[in-house]
């Protein structure tokens, strides 16, 4: 046997036991142990899809299965389609036809630019100067209330006060406890603030961050995390009203967790918690609802995802960025309320936005956790970094310390009187603007207010216009209202700034829908189809929403974040 000779004793035994066996006719041992562990490689394969298919088959059932593979097949289509060679080119050229339009709107062309750093430094009195114009440019009013969200307070006594606690804290980075112990004092008080306001039991915690997007990439992070260190869970998914904050899209993407989406229909437009419990599987890190969200100002049915949430052991992240501390003061201010923070008992999670209706700075945000636990699965820790022992709570390393003592100052400043005081004010008013659309004859018979709004968000669609018409025509008259989509429906987020202007609000809103009323009463009498005025929200969402495959948008919109660091 020259292939064998060299071969170690045991092996070549092992050969020629193979070789006798095979010529007897039977089994090789060495290749049922080759075939064992093909069969056991088969077989762990076919379990994780048949698993797969199952956890599909029962989060979806079989005819959401087949229109989720329905709609996957004509997007792919529909994909192939735009990049065939002529549609391809004329696709771009409407795109870029688009932009340039965008362009002209965005980025004043007359404007003097600043391209490269001036040779010797400006005087004092030209940077402010062109800092003034800066301030100035043409603008839609925020300061007279024109601005769904956006400027939650803008009072100047507040202004200014925020301003001088900026300015004392220019330099201060909480990266540096020891150089800057005042902020690093401020930081924890303003997170014990909001823990307290939250009803947050002995033992919890939280850190503040940039904003509320940071806040929910932390939660989301930290619920992974958890996950991967307790459960092992490699393949992380979560599951979320369709009406969630896209952050937690964002955070799917960074982090790499798959999402599952829930749809939050009619008439109450809170997520489907049934649907949500379907979903569930051992891969499930992390369960979400709204208070409120974002599209529709809709609380979701927060109890119902905390007993959810116990009976399966997973932590539920309630997002209230956008409730922030308008919703903790719903009950003493005499509205109507749900229960939505740490008192029920399944809620691990809160984000919170000082920076939306807590008045601070922009750039202000916290997460709270139940247990310090929980927040640890958000630090970062390097032991080992040439640079020294590295340790961050969250995804920044300097931060600024200004911000903070901004927020701080603005918390301590307005105090629970004048929180109270002001959530009276915007929910009242957003009450006002709610009954007005239901009630005005002008308004009830065409707009439909989505759900049962409980804070400071009213959504609208309309029943026979087209909505986005509707918008276009309130930017006409100095307005900025959101557009929304799945369904059309646009919504104003009350302010402090709007308080004071919203009965002209509800008669703009009253003028734009009779004068599009009109002009579809003239299109039936020239026997045209319904069509849209062609004003740029309908321009966009009447694309947005008619096609299979949104590549289209996303080139616009690529091409609109393109356009911000224009100079
Ligand atoms: C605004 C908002 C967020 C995100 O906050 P940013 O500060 O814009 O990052 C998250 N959730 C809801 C409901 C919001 O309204």
């Amino acid at each position: 046997m020259p292939g064998t000779s060299r071969l170690p004793v045991s092996l070549r035994e092992g050969f020629n036991t193979v070789r006798r066996r095979s010529r007897a006719g039977w089994d090789p041992s060495l290749m049922l142990n080759l075939d064992l562990i093909r069969n056991i490689v088969f077989f762990l394969f076919l379990l994780r899809w048949t698993r797969r298919a199952l956890w599909k088959l029962k989060g979806r059932g079989l005819l959401g299965t087949l229109a989720e593979l329905y709609a996957d097949a004509r997007r792919a289509l529909y994909g192939l389609f735009l990049r065939m060679p002529g549609v391809r080119t004329q696709v771009r050229k409407q795109v870029d036809e688009a932009l340039s339009k965008l362009q002209t709107k965005m980025v004043p062309a007359n404007a003097t630019r600043y391209l490269t750093l001036p040779k010797e430094g400006w005087a004092e009195d030209a940077v402010r100067k062109e800092l003034e114009a800066l301030a100035t440019m043409d603008h839609t009013r925020w300061e007279d209330g024109y601005v769904s969200g956006a400027v939650y307070h803008g009072e100047d006594d507040l202004l200014k006060l925020q301003t001088e606690a900026y300015g004392k804290f220019t330099v201060a980075n909480p990266i540096h406890p020891d150089v800057f112990p005042g902020v690093r004092k401020m930081e924890a008080e303003v997170v014990a603030m909001v823990l307290s306001l939250f009803n947050a039991p002995p033992g919890a915690a939280g850190v503040s961050t940039s904003g509320g997007t940071e806040s929910i990439l932390m939660a989301c992070l930290s619920a992974r995390q958890k996950a991967y260190v307790e459960r092992g869970v490699t393949e992380p998914e979560m599951i979320l009203p369709e009406t969630a904050h896209t952050a937690f899209r964002k955070a799917g993407e960074y982090f790499k967790i798959k999402i599952h989406v829930v749809a939050c229909p009619a008439p109450s437009y809170q997520v489907d918690v049934k649907r949500v419990a379907r979903l569930i599987n051992s891969n499930t890190i992390l369960l979400v609802g709204s208070a409120p969200n974002f599209p529709h100002g809709i609380i979701d049915d927060i109890s119902a995802l905390s007993k959810l949430a116990l009976k399966k052991r997973l932590p539920l992240h309630v997002d209230c960025c956008l409730g922030s501390f308008l919703v903790p003061f719903l009950d003493k201010a005499g509205f109507e309320t749900v229960p939505f923070d740490f008192r029920l008992k399944g809620v691990t999670s809160i984000s919170c936005d000082t920076h939306k209706y807590g008045f601070a700075p922009k750039g202000n945000s916290t997460v709270l956790y139940r247990t310090q636990a929980l927040r640890a699965y958000q630090y970062f820790v390097d032991p080992s970094w040439s640079g020294g022992v590295y340790a961050s709570p969250g995804m920044a390393g300097s931060r600024p310390g200004a911000l903070i003592a901004g927020c701080w100052a603005s918390l301590v400043s307005v105090g629970e009187a004048g929180y109270l005081e002001s959530c009276k004010q915007i929910v009242g008013t957003a009450k006002k603007l709610l009954n007005h659309i239901n009630t005005s004859p002008a308004l009830s018979a065409e707009l439909e207010v989505l759900g049962n709004p409980l804070v400071s968000v009213i959504a609208f669609r309309s029943r026979n216009l087209n909505i986005y018409d509707i918008a276009d025509g309130m930017t006409a008259r100095g307005w900025h209202l959101n557009a929304l989509q799945n369904p059309p429906a646009i919504h104003v987020a009350l302010t402090l700034p709007i308080v004071k202007v919203w009965e002209r609000l509800a008669a703009d809103l009253e003028a734009v829908v009779e004068a599009e009323r009109e002009k579809e009463r003239a299109r039936l009498v020239e026997g045209k189809k319904v069509q849209s005025g062609g004003g740029d929200t309908a321009a966009l969402y009447g694309v947005a929403g008619s096609l299979p495959n949104k590549s289209v948008v996303v080139d616009m919109a690529k091409g609109f974040l393109d356009l911000l660091y224009k100079a």
